[in-house]
């Protein structure tokens, strides 16, 4: 059993297995407690290293060249950052290096560190606290918003110099929808019950 509260009305449940592809709904206001995922594991895990392949591609690669007559500049999102430092804009920088660079990294080594032992059927230790963990994260990845923010700023530059997106730009764009599927691959409610279930 495993207790789930409404978050329409804060009704709790308790909620027995359920099997694949199943929707359980609260009794008083008929809103989707959750849906059990098929696969879910699998799906996570695949999505999660397909992520971290466009992560490494992301920040390793140039994310844009500039050229201003025979000045030619590349710049990586690190170093992009590093600039903002050095120029003193310093709460962007730290955004940028925060919900661009850290959280999908703590994102996708958290989903790591849950479903790999998951899926080879080992128990780990901080399991549930990092579980936990990754669930306040959620809500603070707001990578898309920033990387808005980023293409704007490249077209504001365009008038300046030509722009020459870099591949790093291509893998972030994807990375953006690999790592939103891997969060929509995650079923909560199994992955609760096989964390409390063994101990
Ligand atoms: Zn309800």
């Amino acid at each position: 059993m495993h207790r789930i509260a409404c978050h329409e009305c804060d009704l709790v449940h308790d909620i027995p297995p359920m099997p694949a592809r199943a929707t359980a709904r609260c009794v008083r206001c008929n809103a989707v407690l959750f849906r059990a995922q098929a696969n879910s594991i699998d799906r996570t895990l695949a999505w999660t290293f397909a992520g971290l392949v466009l992560y490494v591609v992301a920040v390793s690669f140039p994310f844009l060249a500039m050229k201003n007559g025979p000045i030619f500049n590349e710049t990586g999102l690190l170093t992009g950052i590093q600039l903002l430092f050095e120029q003193g804009i310093i709460p962007l920088a730290t955004l940028v290096f925060l919900t661009c660079v850290l959280i999908p990294l703590i994102q996708m080594l958290g989903l790591l560190y849950i479903f790999v032992p998951l899926k080879l059927n080992v128990r780990v230790q901080y399991a549930m606290p990092v579980f936990r963990l990754f669930k306040h994260v959620k809500p603070w990845s707001m990578m898309e918003i920033y990387m808005l923010g980023i293409l704007v700023s490249i077209v504001k530059l365009g008038k300046m110099a030509t722009i020459i997106p870099g591949l790093a730009v291509i893998a972030f764009g994807l990375l953006i929808f690999v790592l939103n599927f891997a969060l929509a691959s995650v079923d909560s409610h199994m992955v609760w019950e096989r964390l409390e279930g063994g101990s």
